[in-house]
């Protein structure tokens, strides 16, 4: 016990008793101060746990609340704007601005987005002009730095920092501390949020934690914003030239529609399809192909930016126009805003313009152009849908009107494509309904007038409309790829029918028949094969089937067409070049495919007469002719001049009405029956001075059962 708390055992008992009460009361004083003192230390302690507590809750509800808000917002944009606020109010910053990395740049550099948090606007306007103006590279700056660590940083007073370069305008307007801080996809800074107080602070640690961690929660937000971006993007565009597709191009065509209704601004869709593009594709491979719709994708866009310029500047609307890739060689362009048609026109004469300038594509030079139709909101549509098909009838039109050129949409082009479609639908059951019949046209030797073979020439006896010729329905059936199973049917009938005929009538049994093959049935890989089989089905010699190819077939690919060739002349059938000088291959070219027969086009042989142009042609071709070894027939010879002419220059065949029209088989068998042989028109009908023989032949049929004594009249053997 300490020596004060003794009683003094001198003092009187009275005192004594004072001194003992006196000295419990400092004891229980101290003893009470110590126990305030603790208390109070306890409260401030629990105090402060709480304060802790509950700023880190509020920190908590703030990084929550972004998190939120950036999952329910729809735009990048939007989530930054809330984040900026959120954050400015919570730390009481009164200036907040956000950064975005612009990736295609290099260095990459921050730029602006011109997103703010402003407390007071109008006193920061001359700073706002500074930062939005500024882009940043890493180091350099607030936001350089900040790119550069990947870290927040905080600088106490901008004025003192050397590496500020908007200082001045900061000063101006009373800016003194700042801070910024990374948004992180990963270790990329992919933005930076930059905070401004007008008075100068300490940094201060715990805000910095608190801003880094919103960093990377907004990160995660954008990353999976960008990727779900990406997966939108893919949706919507072409991966080979990155423009629109077919889906995104209707959207935007709908929007527009919808807004013209509305009785906005015109608007009109281009329909655009490349000239021979499977061509480049056939002959120079589907890469090179490639590479030319990425180039005119380019050169398309190219024109529609200047064409936009000029839009904007003569009109009160933005425009959007939108340039996109259908697929294959097809692309479409909607112009936005147009005052009338020739807008679009306009357009379209400046693609084609472009497209006058070779490509250089794999060293080669290409040239290419389009065919483009143009349709306008003028026609008053009732669905998007209706603009793009017209747009599309037009392309058609400019094609069939010899491509390269375009063509604005009319009512007629309906009416012509439903015509057509009606055809597709009718031919398709044509085939089903035996509907088809061949005519045959004879072939003869100029030297001796004698038959020699014939040319079976399919026609449609259409339902209601007639006997339909080869050329109105050939070019749809080759489209649609009926041609294939049409033209094994001509094969196979037309040998059915000469075989029949070479049994039947001696003088028959080496007559030839020639079978039109087209270009769509030319690239069937199983040609050959079905010529083999119906060969030996019907049992015919192959030395006298001919099969006649144009030179369309030689296009493209050669070596595959002198493989096919081959092929067919290794069953033993004959080759024919069908109406020879109407195509694109040289004379030189010729001599590489195996051909045995040359048909010159009617167009040089009626030209004859009056062009000796054309006469030389024919000539030339002869002479050719013979040094290949072929035998050459002179196509449509209608004249007897013809025929005299062609005889003199030493051409060995031909075939024309001044012999025969086509005819059916029925006057083919009545004309074998009553001859032992077959001479022009003029001879079998004794004094008709031109080619009547489809009369003569028909006028034989009609009498072939009554007549008995006709055969004398027909000329000697084949
Ligand atoms: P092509 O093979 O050149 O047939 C000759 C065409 O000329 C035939 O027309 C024939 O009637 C016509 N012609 C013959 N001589 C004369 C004449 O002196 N004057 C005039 N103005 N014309 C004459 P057609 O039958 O209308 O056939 C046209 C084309 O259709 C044929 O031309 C051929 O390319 C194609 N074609 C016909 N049948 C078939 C077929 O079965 N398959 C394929 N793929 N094409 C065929
Ligand atoms: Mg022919
Ligand atoms: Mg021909």
């Amino acid at each position: 016990m300490p020596a004060s708390h003794l009683p003094d055992v001198t003092a009187p008992k009275s005192e004594l008793a004072a001194d003992a009460c006196a000295q419990e009361l400092t004891r229980l004083r101290r003893r009470l101060d110590r126990e305030r003192s603790s208390r109070l230390e306890a409260e401030t302690i629990a105090e402060n746990g709480l304060r802790e507590l509950y700023a880190k809750q509020q920190e908590l509800q703030l990084l929550e609340q972004i998190a939120t808000a950036a999952n329910q917002t729809i735009s990048i944009r939007d989530v930054f704007q809330y984040a900026l606020t959120q954050v400015c109010e919570f730390m009481g910053w009164p200036v907040g601005h956000v950064y975005l990395l612009d990736r295609t740049s290099h260095p990459q550099r921050l730029r602006s987005m011109a997103i703010w948090h402003e407390a007071h606007p109008e006193r920061n306007a001359e700073f706002r002009l500074a930062t939005e103006a500024t882009e940043f590279a890493p180091d350099i700056g607030l936001p350089g730095r900040v790119q550069t660590t990947a870290r927040p940083v905080w600088l106490n007073d901008v004025v003192d920092d050397a590496n500020f370069p908007r200082m001045r305008s900061a000063r101006q307007c009373g800016l003194k501390a700042a801070c910024a801080f990374p948004v992180l996809t990963g270790q990329e800074v992919v933005a930076v949020l930059e905070f401004f107080a007008e008075k100068a602070l300490e940094p201060d640690q715990r805000q910095m934690r608190l801003m880094a961690q919103i960093g990377v929660q907004l990160g995660r937000v954008i990353e999976r914003r960008y990727s779900e971006d990406q997966l939108i993007h893919d949706a919507s565009h072409d991966p080979l030239t990155g423009l629109p597709n077919r889906a995104l191009f209707r959207d935007r065509l709908n929007q527009v529609f919808a807004r013209s209704k509305r009785g906005k601004a015109g608007f009109a869709v281009l329909f655009i399809d490349l000239d021979r593009f499977k061509l480049v594709n056939d002959s120079l491979g589907h890469l090179a192909g490639d590479t030319l719709i990425v180039e005119v994708a380019a050169r398309l866009q190219a024109c529609l930016r200047r064409e936009d310029t000029m839009v904007r500047a003569s009109s009160a609307v933005e425009g959007e126009n939108t340039l996109a890739r259908l697929g294959g060689d097809e692309f479409t362009i909607l112009l936005t805003d147009i005052r009338d048609p020739t807008d679009a026109i306009r357009v379209a004469d400046r693609i084609q313009e472009a497209l006058l300038q070779s490509f250089t594509i794999e060293g080669q030079e290409i040239y290419t152009s389009a065919s483009i139709g143009v349709a306008t909101s003028a026609a008053n549509y009732r669905s998007a849908d209706d603009v793009l098909r017209d747009a599309d009838l037009a392309m058609y039109r400019a094609k069939a009107m010899g491509k390269a050129r375009s063509e604005l949409y009319d009512q007629t082009m309906h009416l012509v494509a439903l015509k057509r479609l009606q055809l597709e639908t009718d031919l398709r059951q044509a085939l089903q309904n035996s509907e088809f019949v061949l005519q045959y046209q004879p072939i003869m030797s100029l030297k001796d007038q004698k038959l020699t073979g014939f040319e079976a020439l399919v026609r449609w006896r259409r339902p209601g409309c007639g006997l339909v010729p080869p050329g109105d329905f050939i070019p749809v059936a080759e489209e649609t790829g009926l041609i294939v199973p049409l033209g094994l049917w001509v094969l196979r009938e037309a040998c059915r029918t000469t075989r029949r005929w070479q049994q039947e009538f001696p003088q028959a049994s080496h007559l030839t028949i020639s079978i039109n093959l087209s270009a769509r049935q030319f690239t069937q890989p199983d040609l050959v094969e079905q010529v083999r089989r119906v060969i030996e089905e019907v049992g015919i010699d192959p030395r006298t089937v001919r099969l006649e190819v144009t030179e369309s077939v030689t296009m493209g690919n050669a070596e595959r067409a002198i493989r096919v060739l081959s092929q067919l002349k290794q069953l033993g059938v004959r080759l024919s070049l069908d109406d020879f000088g109407t195509g694109y291959s040289s004379l030189s070219y010729l001599q590489r495919f195996p051909l045995d027969v040359l048909k010159i086009d009617r167009s040089f042989i009626s030209a004859m007469s009056h062009s000796p142009e054309s006469l030389q042609i024919v000539n030339t071709i002869l002479n050719l002719a013979r040094n290949l070894g072929m035998d050459v027939v002179a196509e449509g010879t209608e004249r007897e001049a013809e025929v005299t002419q062609l005889k003199a220059m030493g051409c060995d065949f031909g075939q024309g009405y001044f012999f025969s029209k086509p005819v059916d088989a029925t006057a083919v068998t009545s004309l074998l029956r009553h001859s032992d042989g077959f001479a022009p028109a003029r001879q079998l009908n004794g004094e008709r001075p031109e080619g009547h023989s489809l009369e003569s032949l028909s006028e034989l049929e009609a009498r072939d059962a009554a007549v008995e004594g006709l055969p004398e009249r027909f000329p000697t053997s084949v």
